[in-house]
């Protein structure tokens, strides 16, 4: 890749979950939690709630819709699945306090977007829903991330999660740029990247959670670590 390409990059856009943040780990605490919670509370074994909320889950994973992440659904879907009453809203607001408790930014996730903010990038957060309008955002601000970015737009702002273009339009509308002057950094290539590139978008695929060896071509750069975005040719 030409360095003199990247040069022409203004802005960075950054996806949240497994990108900045390891929410796959947290995630994993927080069912097996509830899984436990709701095992206490009814006959049901945790592995067998955990099951019918993992395929609630992947039923809506893919819908447009952010009221899709709700984990009341899926929690209400579990839990009729397996045939046990519940209180399905005080065990969303666990799950919740679980994983906000247990999440963390990737090591040098704060201290990348500080380099890159000095380099004089311009720098926008896109990302999807929690399912329950403005959790997204407060969570943000709980990760101490709200000041890194000049725009911050969550699925609930635009009304459809990823890979809509409704939200990559409304960044880009934000940043005042056109998409040919930004790159999109993202952990989920059809989600984050595919619909980054069709915009015209320059594309990293961060694998810091998960490494496959697969290619796609939207993607123009992998990268192991977050960090490793400062070494991108052009960049430094
Ligand atoms: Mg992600």
């Amino acid at each position: 890749m030409a360095a003199g390409l990247l040069k022409g990059i203004k802005a960075i856009i950054f996806d949240l979950d497994n990108t900045l943040e390891d929410f796959a780990t947290a995630e994993a605490v927080a069912e097996a939690s509830l899984a436990e919670i709701v095992s206490g509370q009814t006959r049901c074994k945790p592995l067998e709630f955990l099951s019918a909320f993992t395929e609630a889950k992947h039923r809506y994973n893919h819908e447009l819709s952010p009221a899709a992440y709700s984990r009341l659904v899926w929690i209400e879907e579990a839990a009729q699945v397996v045939h046990i009453k519940i209180d399905a809203q005080e065990l969303e607001s666990d799950y919740w306090k679980i994983l906000r408790k247990e999440v963390r930014l990737y090591s040098q996730a704060l201290e990348t977007l500080n380099s890159l903010r000095k380099l004089g990038f311009k720098l926008a957060l896109l990302t999807d829903s929690d399912g329950i309008p403005g959790l997204k955002r407060r969570r943000i601000d709980e990760l101490k991330l709200t000041p890194c970015f000049d725009v911050i737009v969550t699925s609930d702002d635009v009304g459809e999660n990823k890979p809509s273009l409704a939200g990559f339009h409304f960044v880009l509308e934000k940043l005042g740029l056109p998409a040919s002057a930004c790159l999109m950094v993202g952990d989920h290539p059809e989600f984050d990247l595919a619909p980054a590139k069709r915009l015209g978008m320059w594309t990293v695929w961060t694998q810091e959670r998960i490494v496959f060896d697969r290619s796609f071509p939207f993607v123009d750069f992998k990268i192991k670590k977050i960090s490793d975005i400062l070494s991108l040719p052009g960049f430094t």
